[in-house]
């Protein structure tokens, strides 16, 4: 959630500019809200995974018991389950059919566990079965990264230089940001799904009882939330910098 360049680069480009508003620059307020939504997102996905935290699941089977039974019973045997360092770092690698599951999902039999689990068996159903929006995802991974990276510094350079060329670069900086953006729109879908794969599994092998589903909705709801909150964030990141260089093309 790309905030830190942003908060910096809005001190640049804030003070003084045709958009100020006695010196302060109003399309900031953009950037507030969108990080705002994401503190809230982020929030209510750790309140919701520390509730469920504490629930135990009656089936006693760990996160990484939990994924190996599930990706089994979707025919699936070449895919790794293993540990990773961090909190709520869980995911699957496509490239090398890997699982990975954080220590408070891989070796907890808490609701929240099993839920995660499940929902990254979800993301490796999909791959498994060729889902086009993860393929899609997938094959853009590199060209995002690369965009990610270099989109703000083209943009801070296009307004700091004053030459022919800074038209060029800002334009370029918004195509990459907006290139971004496109990525975490397409991200939506394949999360939603995977969630919906891993709810479903959960429930047709009976490692969860009907009751304890209610934990695993509450959970991959409030996960989704983050990727939602992410997207607005950055949509409204995007409308800005769009206002800020419409702005300087007519100087
Ligand atoms: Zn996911």
């Amino acid at each position: 959630m790309q905030m830190t360049p942003l908060l910096a680069a809005g001190y640049y480009y804030g003070g003084g500019y045709r958009y100020g508003f006695y010196g302060m620059d109003w399309t900031y307020l953009l950037v507030l809200a969108g990080f705002v939504l994401c503190l809230i997102a982020q929030g209510l996905v750790s309140s919701a995974f520390n509730k469920y935290s504490r629930v135990s699941a009656m089936s006693g089977r760990t996160g990484a018991e939990t994924a190996e039974e599930l990706l089994r019973s979707q025919g699936i045997f070449d895919v790794d389950v293993q540990r990773v360092d961090g909190n709520l770092t869980d995911h699957y690698d496509p490239k090398n059919k890997v699982l990975r599951l954080s220590a408070s999902v891989y070796g907890s039999s808490s609701v929240a566990a099993v839920s995660v689990a499940a929902h990254e068996c979800g993301h490796a159903v999909q791959h498994h079965l060729g889902y086009a929006p993860l393929s899609i995802r997938t094959a853009i991974v590199p060209v995002v990264n690369i965009a990610q990276t270099i989109s703000w510094p083209l943009i801070l350079i296009g307004f700091l230089i004053n030459s022919r060329m800074s038209t060029l670069l800002l334009e370029i900086g918004v195509l990459m940001f907006a290139a971004v953006v496109l990525f975490q729109l397409i991200t939506l879908p394949v999360e939603f799904d995977a969630s919906r794969r891993g709810r479903r599994m959960l429930e047709e092998t009976h490692i969860l009882y009907e009751n304890e589903i209610a934990g695993t909705k509450a959970v991959l709801r409030a996960a989704a939330l983050t990727y939602v909150a992410g997207a607005l964030s950055s949509i409204l990141q995007l409308i800005r910098i769009i206002l800020l260089t419409g702005g300087r093309r007519r100087d």
